[in-house]
């Protein structure tokens, strides 16, 4: 039997599986059913499956007749705290709660990848470990699953996220940095309160906070190479209680840091705070600044991105294999992908005609699952195939 023809046969199962898990969407580490629905068809199969990794994450092992390499295909599988407004008969049953991202089908294409690749075993030579991370949306689940050991003897890893702003059957891929790192800070100024008609008894830290954010803006714009991508947003300003007459004594500011190359978020996350502490000592203040660190640029690796296109190519032609910009959103694929070289792709999942399309996190997001899923099997099975020789 062909690759195609066993697609064919196994496509009702991906796309009640997708729409299955759609209708009962999880939020970040609450996977539980998801995943116990994961676990049970990949046991099913006759997979080598560990439950409970990082919480609700799960780890299934496809171990080929013959000795190899070890390649790992990751999915993600949470959804998000959005009421769906989609309109599809299969919307989320739980009122808030909604798939609008497409992790319901990262889920079932990575399980059904395993499907195809059972059928392979006698002549498969390596291991296929299929990762099923919680907590992708809160930048949470990848992390735990690496500390867990998910890595340990991995080769190459490989993903797909789904694209509803790209029509069905497009690819999208670049070598190198694809997504940004995402690091968010709060800073803590420290003046001195006094009687807002006696500000010489004081230190001012409204005054020390518009100093810092308009500093801050320097980074970028003085401090970056022009070539090179960074983004320092303040998204929050706080200081006072309320009052007319009171110099607050102190002030908090929030902000994210976007970045792709790591010398470059060092950079200028220790001129971040070497800045505000600057402003802070010169005002006769003090600063500190509070790190929540997000994870890595997504990076691909660029010989396995070259691999990765001649398989897509045969997959879906050439002209729909596209070289796509960066995105300064970030990825957890991050943490994978930041130890071990891989590929992270994007495939169209949307309609052709634009208008049709919502964006990712949207109410009404919606994925031509039927084009899409089937073709990410394809896509995955193939790369995986490709990636352990
Ligand atoms: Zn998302
Ligand atoms: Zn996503």
């Amino acid at each position: 039997m062909s690759l195609k023809e066993a697609i064919a046969q196994i496509t009702p199962s991906l796309l009640a599986m997708r729409r299955d898990f759609h209708q009962h969407p999880e939020l970040a580490f609450q996977e539980v059913r998801t995943s116990a629905k994961l676990a049970e068809f990949l046991e099913g199969l006759g997979l080598e499956v560990t439950r409970g990794v990082a919480g609700t994450g799960l780890v299934a092992r496809l171990k080929g007749a013959r000795p190899g390499k070890t390649v790992l295909v990751r999915a993600d599988m949470d959804a998000l705290p959005i009421q769906e407004a989609s309109g599809v008969p299969y919307s989320s049953q739980t009122p808030g709660v909604m798939h609008a991202c497409g992790h319901d089908g990262h889920a079932a294409i990575a399980a059904h990848v395993a499907a195809v690749l059972v059928r392979q075993r006698e002549s498969l030579e390596g291991e296929v470990r299929f990762v099923f991370q919680p907590a992708e949306e809160i930048v949470a689940g990848a992390r735990p699953m690496v500390e867990a050991g998910v890595l340990e003897g991995v080769d190459r890893v490989v993903g797909l996220h789904l694209y509803s702003l790209m029509p069905a059957g497009q690819v999208g891929v670049r070598p190198g940095p694809s997504m940004a790192a995402a690091d968010a800070f709060t800073l803590h100024l420290r003046g001195r309160g006094a009687h807002a008609a006696m500000p010489h008894e004081g230190v001012d830290t409204v005054l020390m906070a518009a100093h810092t954010v308009v500093a801050l803006q320097s980074l970028v714009s003085r401090e970056t190479d022009p070539i090179k991508t960074a983004v320092v947003t303040i998204a929050t300003v706080q200081a006072g209680e309320g009052a007319h007459n009171v110099i607050p004594e102190t002030a908090v500011l929030k902000g994210t840091l976007r970045t792709f190359e790591p010398e470059l978020r060092e950079r200028l996350m220790r001129r971040i705070a070497e800045l505000a502490q600057g402003i802070a000592a010169a005002m006769g203040g003090s600063a500190w600044v509070e790190w929540k660190p997000g994870s890595p640029a997504v990076v691909n690796d660029p010989d396995l991105v070259e691999r990765f296109r001649q398989v897509a190519k045969e997959v879906v032609g050439e002209e729909r294999v596209l070289e796509v910009p960066p995105v300064m959103g970030g990825d957890d694929m991050a943490e994978f992908l930041n130890r071990r070289p891989g590929v992270y792709f994007w495939l169209g999942a949307g309609s052709s005609s634009p208008d049709q399309n919502r964006p990712h996190h949207h109410p009404g997001f919606w994925i031509d699952d039927e084009r899409a899923l089937p073709l990410g099997v394809e896509l995955l099975t193939r790369t995986v195939l490709d990636f352990l020789r």
